[in-house]
């Protein structure tokens, strides 16, 4: 069986998990296993959407210590539920919670673990995993020896295909709660924006913004596009009062939107690994010599004081700000 740890928010499936089912779907038709759909917590409702995308059966594990997202306790559950199940590829979106907990539920199986790949194959009924390496100069192209196979899938790069699945639903054992730490609450700080690895559309800017104010003309730009704010290390660093949540980079987030947008932002190597799988990358930037033009599809040279104004009123005559 091919199990695909997926996440909920609200009682609605994320989107990086459905970007998790879905290829999961494809590699169990191309070796011919099921999919199983997992989910974790005090309430899994809204699971049953799993089938949505092809999961032929949908497993939870409830338990009231399950409710907030705790590393030990959520590795436990999900290693749990593939020795139960017999699993032997576990999938999950390359998220905050997949980055954290699958690699912790891969060494408790002893699995091998491919983090945030771009690309996945079954070859000879054994996973294939491709990932950037070097900061997102090469990809590489790693095969499992272990028995059970783990990786996780980097947001925003492989399609959601809805595709109905049988979804019979099956609750699973949960691990007991005697774990040394368990989070009791998260007091998320609300946007209402979505999240910058869930994004569609990123307006980031670099230390050519001169000031955390400044940010207001990505602040509408975004706005006007249906999109979030992102930030260079340079930018986030320089005490302009903007948070370490927006930093995209190596040290950062690593994005995939369908459109980035850098102001202001040179192109290093280190800011390049976070967003270089963008589908259209523009970049703004007053030297024509700066490296981010390299691998812009689009490049304009100019002040983005005057640049991102003009492209703000032009996104907002086509309306086509929706969040
Ligand atoms: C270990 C390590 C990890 C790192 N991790 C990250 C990371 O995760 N993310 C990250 O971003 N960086 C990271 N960095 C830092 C990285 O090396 C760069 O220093 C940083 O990305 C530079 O940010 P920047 O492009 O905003 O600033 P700069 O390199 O200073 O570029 C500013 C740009 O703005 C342009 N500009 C100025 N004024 C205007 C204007 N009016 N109109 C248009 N353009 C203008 C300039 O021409 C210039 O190209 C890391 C570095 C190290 C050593």
């Amino acid at each position: 069986m091919i199990l695909v740890f997926c996440e909920l928010k609200d009682g609605k499936l994320r989107k990086p998990s459905t970007e998790a089912l879905s290829e999961g779907r494809r590699l169990a038709d191309a070796a011919g296993k099921p999919l199983g759909a997992l989910f974790v917590g005090a309430s899994t409702a809204g699971s049953a959407d799993a089938a949505k995308y092809g999961a032929d059966a949908v497993f939870t594990v409830e338990a009231p210590h399950l409710a907030s997202y705790s590393s030990d306790a959520f590795a436990a559950a999900i290693a749990g539920a593939v020795q139960a199940k017999g699993a032997t590829v576990l999938l999950g979106a390359a998220s905050a919670m997949g980055k954290d907990a699958l690699p912790r539920a891969a060494a408790r199986l002893g699995a091998g673990y491919a983090g945030d790949v771009t690309a996945l194959a079954m070859v000879d009924g054994k996973l294939q995993a491709t990932r950037p390496v070097y900061a997102g100069k090469a990809f590489a192209t790693t095969a499992f020896t272990s028995a059970v196979q783990v990786a996780t899938t980097r947001p925003n790069v492989f399609a959601a295909a809805e595709k109905a699945g049988a979804g019979a639903t099956e609750a699973l054992e949960a691990p007991a709660g005697d774990f040394k730490a368990i989070v009791k609450e998260i007091l998320a700080k609300g946007t209402g924006k979505p999240d910058l690895t869930e994004a569609d559309v990123i307006v980031a800017g670099g230390r050519g913004m001169k000031s955390g104010e400044n940010f207001a003309l990505l602040e509408a730009l975004a706005d006007a596009l249906g999109g979030v704010v992102g930030a260079s290390r340079a930018a986030v660093d320089a005490g302009w009062g903007l948070s370490h949540g927006i930093q995209v980079g190596q040290t950062g987030k690593v994005v995939s939107p369908t459109l980035y947008i850098a102001c202001g932002i040179s192109g290093a190597i280190q800011h390049i690994a976070g967003m270089s799988s963008s589908k259209y990358i523009v970049a703004i930037n007053k030297d024509p010599e700066a490296p981010i033009f390299k691998l812009a599809n689009y490049g304009i040279v100019g002040d983005l004081f005057e640049v991102v104004p003009e492209l703000t009123k032009a996104a907002q005559a086509m309306g086509i700000g929706v969040h």
